[in-house]
């Protein structure tokens, strides 16, 4: 899965729309995608937006990865050797999976499944060819991009979150140049100028998806019951 050139494009309504359920029974999550440039700020803003909203989880990837200094297994990842990662790759373990950086991204479906099945609504913060696999496999999902202001501030971000070496600030800026042509793949995109106007935005952005008349058509029927 580490290279795609689907550019298909799915509409938040028929993507994000869950199927039919029987009156009384749980009703089945969204799921959201979010993805941006390496150091836009895709994770900050996420966290913020799950502390803000109820019954909305951030999926833990699985990556090979070495933990960087402050992260912590099963927290910010589930870290495995690229070993056990290609092991799960053959077991069709992973709803879809990316190689990026040298490394290896996933994320598991049963764990996507299980969070969906008990009514959770579920955001993946993956990259652009992760995004197109969701898409290609006929996920139903609702999908938003996250661009930084301009390129000056991605550099900025990068090097001000001193996380990565100057080679692999570099690496991830080279790769933005090609990922921020993808905006035009997603249903909905948000600018990270300011933290709070840009997790409001996202936060709208969730709040609207759980309107949506797929969504909502079975509770909407049993007040029009009450009428009768
Ligand atoms: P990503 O998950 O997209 O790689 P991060 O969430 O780690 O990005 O953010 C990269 C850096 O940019 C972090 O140091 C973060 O604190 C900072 N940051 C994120 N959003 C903003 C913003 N709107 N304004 C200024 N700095 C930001
Ligand atoms: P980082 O190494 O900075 O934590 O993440 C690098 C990139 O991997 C980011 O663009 C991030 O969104 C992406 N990523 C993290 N988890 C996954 C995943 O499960 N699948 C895919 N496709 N990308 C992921």
């Amino acid at each position: 899965m580490s290279s795609d050139d689907d550019r298909g494009r799915q509409r938040a309504g028929s993507a994000a729309a869950p199927a039919p359920h029987p009156p009384g029974a749980r009703r089945r999550g969204l799921l959201f995608i979010v993805s941006a440039p390496s150091g836009a700020g895709k994770t900050t803003l996420v966290e913020r937006l799950v502390e803000q909203t109820p019954d909305l989880t951030m999926s833990r990837s699985y990556t090979s990865r070495p933990p960087r200094g402050g992260e912590t297994d099963g927290v910010d990842y589930n870290f495995v050797s690229r070993h056990r990662f290609e092991a799960m790759v053959r077991d069709g373990e992973f709803l879809e999976w990316a190689s990026l950086y040298g490394n290896l991204y996933g994320t598991c479906a049963a764990d996507t499944e299980n969070l969906l099945s008990a009514g959770r609504d579920v955001v993946l913060v993956i990259d652009v060819q992760g995004a197109r696999k969701g898409r290609a496999a006929g996920v139903p999902t609702c999908t938003v991009f996250v661009m930084p202001p301009t390129f000056a501030i991605l550099e900025q971000r990068l090097r001000g979150r001193s996380k990565d070496s100057e080679a692999e600030i570099q690496r991830r800026l080279q790769v933005a140049r090609d990922e921020v042509a993808a905006f035009s793949e997603y249903d909905f995109v948000i600018v990270n100028d300011e933290v709070t106007s840009a997790v409001d935005r996202l936060h709208s952005i969730v709040v609207a998806e759980r309107a949506r008349l797929q969504r909502m058509h079975d509770e909407a029927e049993t007040i029009v019951r009450t009428f009768s």
